[in-house]
């Protein structure tokens, strides 16, 4: 379980706390959504979770454990970014194979997991293609194998889809929700599109300026359309 205790963050120099006395926990497998305009402090608050920021005040805490003191490599969260962040030289294929490979996961359990995200993304057909010659929704594919292919205790999502057009981005939606509930593993998603918040959360977290306003299940709180 992860949990955030007090969470503050201060970028030296800013006039207010990017991430302000945030406190929330992530249970099970859900997907939690942290929702809210831009620069209201959720990629901060994600990158407090996955190691690539500290907090100034507060606890970042795994299963009970600080985790102050674990840099984000050993954290086992795997990260999917809005610019999706790949290799761009190396294949699909090696993409998704990344972590298991670093992580000397035996060889046929790695090819099971790699063939397996492979083929729930719908990638066997681009395999061998370096991913700078994909599309943008072709390489958020694969950005999302790859994290999984990395057996992640917990994902974490940072605008996955607000690089791609409309009819692409509720594919794509439609597609992750049924490989996160496959996957059963917690994720937390930050996103400022709330149609996206309502069909991929479990709960929603609304931020504004730093803080955690409300955090709901998705079924309690109104879709205004
Ligand atoms: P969001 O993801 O909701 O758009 P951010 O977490 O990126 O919000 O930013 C929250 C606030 O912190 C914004 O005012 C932003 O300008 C500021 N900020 C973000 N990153 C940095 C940084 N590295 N240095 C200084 N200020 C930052
Ligand atoms: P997003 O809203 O998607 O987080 P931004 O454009 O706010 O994207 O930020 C892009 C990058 O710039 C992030 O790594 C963020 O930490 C950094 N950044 C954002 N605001 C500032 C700022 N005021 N000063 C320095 N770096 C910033």
């Amino acid at each position: 379980m992860l949990e955030l205790q007090g969470v503050c963050r201060h970028y030296p120099g800013a006039a207010q706390l990017a991430v302000n006395q945030i406190s929330l926990q992530l249970q099970g497998t859900e997907t939690l959504v942290l929702l809210g305009p831009s620069g209201c402090g959720k990629s901060t608050l994600l990158k407090l979770v996955a190691g690539l920021e500290r907090p100034d005040q507060g606890r970042v805490c795994w299963q009970g454990q600080d985790l102050a003191e674990v840099p984000a490599e050993q954290r086992q969260f795997a990260m999917v970014f809005q610019d999706y962040a790949l290799f761009p030289h190396l294949s699909v294929v090696n993409n998704v194979a990344f972590a298991p490979t670093v992580q000397k996961t035996d060889a046929r359990q790695r090819t099971e997991r790699v063939d397996h995200w492979m083929q729930r993304l719908q990638l066997e057909a681009l395999a061998g293609r370096p991913v700078w010659t994909l599309s943008g929704g072709q390489q958020q594919r694969v950005a999302v194998a790859r994290a999984l292919a990395a057996a992640p205790r917990l994902l974490l999502l940072d605008e996955p889809f607000s690089n791609l057009d409309e009819s692409l981005r509720g594919e794509l939606q439609a597609m992750l929700r049924e490989v996160l509930c496959e996957a059963a593993i917690p994720c937390l998603l930050v996103t400022h599109d709330q149609r996206e918040a309502f069909q991929l959360g479990d709960r929603i977290a609304l931020i504004r300026q730093g803080r955690l306003i409300h955090c709901a299940p998705a079924h309690q709180l109104y879709h205004q359309p």
